[in-house]
């Protein structure tokens, strides 16, 4: 297939800072040069050229997903989908602490608490990582969907304070389940969206973040949000 020639004689391109509208005027250009007939080939490797830079513009080869269980990642540190109470759970919570053994849990009950609180929702504590391989876990505790509100701004959170730890404490690597998603009830897709935006975000360009996600579902959704954050 060619791509249809369309022949303006001359296209006035406004200067502007939006990538979007930016890759539109590219996009128009190619399609427009009179006298060429672009073969599909060649629009694809120009495509391919803007995704790329796209992508290192927007940090997206920080990321990386992974379908499988989290206790098994090694990284720097691994971040647990908790509780307030942070003395552990099911899902993810009881998978991180059958792992990483009883050392887990004592060094959480050190961790101080109000009300038997020990970290409210959006926000994240640090400790050892029992037997686990990573250094660290960071444990996250995300918005109760449909309880906890604003519950966006709640998850945004969770990430970026565990991410701000993880950087505090010379973290490298991190592990990140799907906070939220389970128990807790937070739709997937939104969530993987906020999960890439604020992994994206440069201030941790250094931290390579994988994101674990159990079934192959939630794995397509976490590729497909991460896909389109390369072209928003
Ligand atoms: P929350 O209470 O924050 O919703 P859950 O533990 O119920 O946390 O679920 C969070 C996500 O973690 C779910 O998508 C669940 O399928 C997933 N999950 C459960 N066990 C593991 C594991 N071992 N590794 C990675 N993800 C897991």
């Amino acid at each position: 297939m060619t791509v249809p020639i369309i022949s303006p004689l001359r296209i006035i391109v406004p200067k502007t800072e939006n990538p979007l509208v930016e890759k539109f005027y590219d996009t128009l250009i190619i399609q427009t040069k009179p006298n060429v007939r672009l073969r599909d080939s060649v629009l694809t490797q120009k495509v391919e050229t803007m995704k790329k830079r796209s992508i290192r513009e927007k940090n997206m080869d920080t990321i990386k997903i992974v379908q499988g269980d989290i206790t098994t990642a090694e990284v720097d540190a691994i971040v647990n989908a908790a509780n307030s109470r942070m003395l552990g759970g099911g899902g993810v919570d009881g998978a991180i602490h059958r792992a990483a053994g009883p050392k887990l849990l004592d060094a959480c009950k050190k961790i101080p608490s109000e009300n038997g609180v020990r970290c409210p929702a959006g926000e994240a504590r640090i400790t050892e990582a029992g037997n686990l391989k990573a250094k660290y876990v960071i444990h996250a505790v995300g918005p109760r969907y449909g309880v906890d509100r604003p519950a966006d701004r709640l998850l945004a959170s969770a990430y970026q304070n565990s991410l701000d730890l993880a950087v505090s404490h010379g973290c490298r690597s991190i592990a990140f389940p799907a906070i939220s998603c389970g128990v807790y009830g937070y739709p997937p897709k939104e969530a993987a969206h906020i999960a890439v935006s604020v992994g994206t975000l440069p201030e941790y360009k250094a931290m390579t973040k994988y994101f674990y996600l159990f079934s192959e579902e939630m794995a397509a959704i976490w590729t497909t949000a991460l896909e389109n954050h390369s072209i928003i």
